[in-house]
């Protein structure tokens, strides 16, 4: 367990891939709980192999209920599908919205849609994302594998001569196949594969395969138990997070096998599983004590008090609040999925909240290598605003801007390719998309990984960064020797390093 030193942690700091990224100041000395999620929080699974096993089984079961054999001929492609893409369930499209559904991005199948094209389906070069019995927001990472589906169904269906192409879907002989009900049957498939077991099975069959097993994370539940009460809410089952735990805690690499064993239960105080989030942060449902010989529910609501190592199942977070003693923003909530872990707890609970995105690494990774490209951008700005600068109301005649404009969606697209077809997660070309901007909003705290907590000790002070708003910027600072940094110092230069990051995000 004393695999990570302090020297090792200390290097890792000046890497900015291991910080914390800060959205609102935070100090985690007034942290007395943190909460856990499990999967891709805890439990990281492996990418692209992950993934692609989930493809796998949701097209499987698609020709297993009579879809075409010929879909088997497709293989996941992670460079295809971006987190946090919406589906079209009347026209088929994926599109990229940023916060007010303005349209970014908009493929059919893998066809890439031109404005113009893409204005055939949406005049107004928008959707109404709150419309959510026609737009899917595919958010997770278990949503990956799903995206990548719906676009190999429209390829398919769209190539194949067999069926006939209308506005709302296909046509073979009598039979017309929609995209709404291309999408119910995927939905279906989905929750065969989760309901059923099979994606959790073939996991388990082959953990080294698919789970990251990383020495640090016991490290980490050690150190925080030490500081604070720590609780995993999880909406898997029992007998699946008992495996993954016990994967992940109870036999670390490295560890000489003559060192008793800790049970995985151990590092926690609480461990609820079956949570349903996000109705866990609302009304939840029946709590009940998991028998950990048999892994069955008791029956019966659990009325107790809270017992160490006791597993329960279902509940909320109020709940977990009266067991565990503590309130709204003295949690600290660690989860991967924007809304059913951060949205909903921040939302309706008030918690604290930490948001684990692990495709950041990459992001941050294309960032650092195409940052030429952005800077391309921003002059390209900076020379559309001096075509305007010495013009008023009284002008008749307008600049002549459309190669400036035709640059900036080149360089726009050329940024977007280097992150994937779908392009980032987090923004087109100088546009953050909808998921960078609930990220913005309800994530207090995020990195690519929870382990990053450990770059930080306990009583540390995550500062915001000071983000002006446009009639404030055009103010400039006074020069910084007017200021007494002998007091502060130490608390303004970290959050400075943390500004400059998070502002190339
Ligand atoms: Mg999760």
């Amino acid at each position: 367990m004393g695999s990570v030193t302090g020297e090792e942690t200390r290097k890792d700091q000046k890497d900015h891939r291991h910080r914390v990224l800060v959205n609102r100041s935070l100090t985690l000395e007034n942290i007395k709980c943190y909460g856990f999620d499990m999967d891709y929080t805890l439990a990281v699974y492996k990418s692209p192999e992950y993934e692609a096993l989930g493809f796998e089984l949701l097209r499987d079961r698609l020709v297993s209920i009579g879809y075409p054999h010929e879909l088997l001929r497709y293989n996941y492609d992670p460079s295809f599908p971006t987190r946090g893409l919406v589906y079209d369930t009347t026209y088929g499209n994926l599109v990229k919205v940023d916060t007010h559904g303005n349209i970014l991005v908009c493929c059919h199948g893998f066809k890439h849609l031109r404005g113009d094209e893409a204005s055939v389906f949406y005049p107004n070069g928008f959707i109404q994302r709150d419309n959510t019995d026609r737009f899917y927001i595919l958010n997770t990472m278990f949503n990956l594998s799903e995206s990548y589906l719906y676009a190999c169904l429209v390829d398919f269906f769209t190539m194949c001569s067999r069926y006939k192409n209308f506005e709302t879907g296909f046509q073979h002989g009598d039979l017309f196949m929609s995209y709404r009900s291309m999408f119910q049957d995927v939905r279906d498939a989905m929750d065969y594969v989760h309901d059923t077991g099979s994606l959790k099975e073939r996991t388990l069959k082959d953990l080294d395969k698919y789970v990251v097993k990383d020495p640090r994370i016991p490290v980490l539940l050690s150190r925080i138990k030490e500081e604070a009460k720590v609780f995993l809410a999880t909406n898997s089952d029992y007998a699946y997070t008992e495996a993954i735990m016990k994967y992940l805690l109870e036999t670390p690499q490295g560890s000489k096998a003559t060192n008793p064993k800790q049970s995985w239960r151990s590092f926690f105080d609480l461990v609820v599983v079956d949570t349903k989030k996000p109705l866990f942060f609302a009304e939840g449902t029946v709590l009940r004590q998991v028998d950990t010989h048999t892994g069955k529910l008791r029956i019966g609501t659990y009325t107790g008090d809270l017992q160490h190592g006791t597993v329960y199942s279902g509940g909320s977070s109020d709940i977990v609040c009266d067991l565990l003693d503590v309130r709204g923003k003295q949690i600290l909530y660690v989860g991967d999925h924007i809304f059913g872990d951060i949205l909903k707890s921040k939302k309706r609970q008030g918690w604290m909240t930490f948001l684990v995105v692990p495709d950041l690494a990459k992001e941050l990774q294309v960032w650092t290598d195409k940052i030429h490209m952005f800077e391309e951008l921003k002059n390209l700005d900076i020379f559309l605003a001096d075509l305007y600068r010495h013009l008023d109301s009284s002008n008749r005649e307008s600049p002549d801007i459309t190669s400036i404009k035709r640059k900036m969606k080149t360089v726009t697209f050329g940024m977007e390719m280097c992150y994937g077809k779908m392009g980032s997660l987090l923004r087109c070309g100088s546009t953050k998309t909808l998921f960078a901007s609930q990220l913005l909003r309800y994530a207090d705290l995020y990195a690519a990984s929870c382990l990053n907590l450990l770059n930080y000790p306990f009583s540390y002070l995550f500062r915001a960064p000071p983000i002006l708003m446009p009639h404030e910027s055009f103010v400039e600072s006074p020069p910084l020797d007017c200021f007494d940094f002998s007091v502060t110092n130490h608390v303004l230069r970290k959050p400075q390093q943390d500004a400059a990051t998070v502002n190339k995000i």
